[in-house]
């Protein structure tokens, strides 16, 4: 287990179920290729199931992204996992998720970076996540109903920020909240989709193609 987790008090007395179904799903997971030994703590440890609608639970560490209602879906553990492992090259303090959903993410990410942002556009989608990231006792993350277009002003700078919904331009108030030195990492375009990781050094916009991808869209506005 990381260490993070193994001293993180939040931890203590959580019984989860069903590490069998998970380890097998992190030894999938080494076999795709992600190599980072704290990615692959964090989501053998986290219970995935607890992230789905019930009727959905048993099918969470399968290989596959899954609906979590009003038309969007969780990411693939392997997605997952692969975006934390590249947001975490550049071992950030501070980060800032783009589209919330279930909360799954966040709580990855609340795992391996001290303080999480998420925020989310369907309040009824943000106020399960709330719930779940709750129940986990993960105090360093925390979700906000908004556009992520305009990410999270009065939060920023952000070391790291992660867009799981995909817009077709980057979105420019993004790479302003980024620190010096930070990461984001997008999904960009429309019916085409690119993985793309954006760097900033010394003001400028590094960019780096990872591989095709398949998001929901990054809509505007916030639903009630
Ligand atoms: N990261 C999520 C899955 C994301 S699905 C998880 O771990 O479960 C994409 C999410 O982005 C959806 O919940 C969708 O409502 C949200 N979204 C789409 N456009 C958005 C916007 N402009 N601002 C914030 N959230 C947005």
């Amino acid at each position: 287990m990381a260490e993070f987790l193994r001293l993180n008090p939040q931890f203590k007395g959580i019984g989860f179920t069903s590490q069998r179904t998970r380890d097998r799903m992190v030894k999938r997971l080494v076999e795709q290729g992600i190599k980072n030994p704290q990615v692959l703590d964090a989501l053998g440890y986290l219970p995935r199931h607890l992230f789905l609608d019930e009727a959905l639970a048993h099918r969470a560490y399968e290989d596959t992204a899954l609906p979590i209602g009003l038309g969007q879906t969780l990411s693939q553990p392997y997605i997952v996992a692969r975006m934390t492992e590249l947001l975490l090259e550049v071992e950030p303090k501070k980060a800032l998720e783009i589209g919330a959903g279930s909360g799954y993410q966040a709580a990855v990410l609340g795992c391996l970076v001290p303080e999480v942002w998420s925020v989310e556009r369907l309040e009824a989608l943000l106020e399960k996540a709330r719930s779940r990231i709750k129940n986990l006792k993960l105090s360093n993350v925390r979700l906000h109903l908004a556009d992520g277009h305009y990410g999270l002003e009065r939060e920023a700078p952000f070391d790291a920020i992660l867009v799981t919904a995909a817009p077709k331009q980057l979105p420019p108030n993004l790479f302003e909240q980024l620190a010096e030195g930070g990461r984001l990492i997008a999904p960009i375009g429309d019916e085409h989709q690119m993985l793309r990781v954006y760097d900033k050094r010394n003001g400028q916009m590094l960019q780096t193609d990872i591989a095709a991808v398949r998001f929901v869209p990054l809509l505007p506005g916030t639903e009630k």
